[in-house]
């Protein structure tokens, strides 16, 4: 289980383990414990607070101002790219400006460099058509000139292990669907199909294919390529890859089941030594207890195509926005709330496990850690991931305060809160104990653009920006302010 979310993690998305829908109130108060007396508590004491910061927070589209700052003079920032510099530059400007205490930590982070990239359908004529292909990140070069050969088209590993004799010398194509976003469930199954990506090349070469094409994860296409994380396995040889759009791996697919079909693949790309770059940090010291932390975080990185919007760019404002309001309105909460802009989720997760190891000393202080990497949509809830052996008492606890930090939000939108991977850079810290929360909104149409071309701040709604960024407000605020840990008996 854990493997295959971790697998997911690196491809950045949201892997909900959701279950049926429920009326908001039901959802945010199920499974807590009867009369536990902190949850009328914590609506009694927090309500006009949380008023109070919804309404600043919504009703200003600072948030997307700063996103559009992000998105429009930066760009594309993958991990090793100037751009990437650029915004980590911007952002720590950004929340100086704002009046926070800021400082950047150094992580050297991988540089792979998307070259050259083509492919096409090769007639039995020699003639060509175009596919339109994206390289997967991390993906190294074909043999010059690139390489001409079969498609085998498989559907599921299975179907990749029967067909082992004719995959030998052949390109191999993963055509799995996303399935259509499950409205009722808000659930995607990008979990299910993203471990061809990671996976796949190495797992064909070892059968001896020399090329890879991976459908590209969306359930929603206009002929868009989606690029990802994919990661080979030691000891098999590596071979290119690339993601295909919808409809060109359908078109591959009626083609092969028609006769022998031929493609011609051609990538180069480059992967360079590490470079330094670096998470940054920015805090609304505690009055009381300013060595408990809340952290809140997202990631500054983004793939090389598009401008990284939704993916994570909205995810940074909302957390750079929340501080800003919070010290706007002059709530300065009990503990501190540390916003954590994290390099490098997408091909290494260097920024997330780089922080960790350096805040080692710092876990036990660590009291919850936040992240919102599904895009700058409506919020919808809030997922809980607790550690394996987790004390059950605590963990009931946070779940039952969180549901009452839920309630709160109840003017912004119906909140659930149920169990569910919280974000990929926080996964070290939860690992090591801290109680993880992942903003989940409303990801109808997140994998229609995700790491893609597509993922531009035209696909931003202001006001579901604002929405997204008024929740992680309140529930910072709450969880840094509550008079005990929100674990605590
Ligand atoms: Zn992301």
């Amino acid at each position: 289980m854990r493997c295959a979310w971790l697998l997911a993690l690196a491809a950045c998305g949201p892997t909900y383990v959701r279950s049926a829908p429920k009326p908001a109130w039901v959802e945010a108060t199920a499974g807590f414990t009867p009369g536990t007396p902190t949850t009328p508590t914590i609506v009694q004491r927090y309500r006009a607070t949380a008023s109070r910061i919804i309404s600043a927070a919504r009703h200003d589209h600072a948030a997307y101002r700063l996103l559009a700052e992000l998105t429009d003079t930066i760009g594309a920032r993958l991990a090793g790219s100037p751009q990437l510099d650029k915004a980590i530059d911007w952002a720590a400007r950004r929340l100086r400006d704002a009046g926070h205490d800021v400082r950047t930590e150094p992580v050297m982070v991988p540089h792979w460099v998307r070259g050259r990239e083509e492919a096409a359908l090769v007639e039995a004529d020699g003639s060509e058509r175009e596919l339109h292909i994206i390289g997967l990140g991390g993906t190294v070069s074909t043999p010059f000139g690139g390489v001409t050969a079969r498609v085998v088209v498989v559907t599921s590993w299975d179907d990749l292990e029967a067909r082992a004799a004719d995959v030998k010398g052949a390109i191999v194509l993963y055509n799995v669907p996303l399935p259509p976003w499950d409205t009722a469930r808000g659930f995607s199954g990008y979990g299910e199909v993203a471990p061809y990506r990671s996976q796949g090349p190495s797992r064909a070469a070892k059968l001896g294919a020399v090329g890879v094409l991976m459908r590209s994860v969306t359930a929603t296409s206009l002929s868009t390529p989606h690029t990802g994380a994919m990661r080979y396995a030691d000891g098999v040889p590596k071979i290119a890859a690339a993601a295909i759009t919808t409809e060109d791996a359908e078109l591959l697919a009626r083609r092969a089941a028609a006769g022998p079909t031929e493609v011609r693949l051609r990538i180069e790309s480059q992967q360079l030594p590490d470079v330094p770059s670096a998470n940054v940090i920015a805090e609304l010291r505690g009055r009381e207890l300013p060595d408990e932390v809340v952290l809140i975080g997202a990631h500054i990185d983004s793939w090389d195509v598009g401008q990284g919007a939704h993916d994570d760019g909205a995810g940074c404002v909302m957390m750079m926005q929340a501080l800003t309001t919070l010290r706007t309105l002059g709530l300065q909460p009990r503990r501190t709330i540390r916003v954590v802009l994290f390099t490098n989720e997408e091909n290494g997760l260097r920024g997330g496990r780089g922080y960790a190891k350096d805040h080692a000393a710092e876990i036990a202080n660590t009291v919850l850690a936040l992240e919102a990497d599904s895009g700058g949509f409506a919020p919808v809830g809030f997922g809980v991931e607790l550690a394996d052996g987790a004390d059950p008492t605590r963990s009931q606890l946070t779940r039952t305060r969180i549901g009452a930090i839920a309630d709160l939000l109840r003017p912004l939108a119906p909140m659930r809160v149920i169990e569910s991977h919280s974000g990929a850079d926080i996964s070290p810290l939860v690992e090591a104990g801290v109680p993880g929360v992942g903003l989940i909104v409303d990801s109808a149409t997140y994998f229609d653009i995700h790491h893609t071309s597509a993922d531009t701040l035209d696909k931003v709604d202001p006001d579901d920006l604002a929405a997204a960024t008024a929740a992680v407000a309140v529930f910072a605020y709450i969880v840094a302010d509550l008079p005990g840990r929100i674990d605590a008996p």
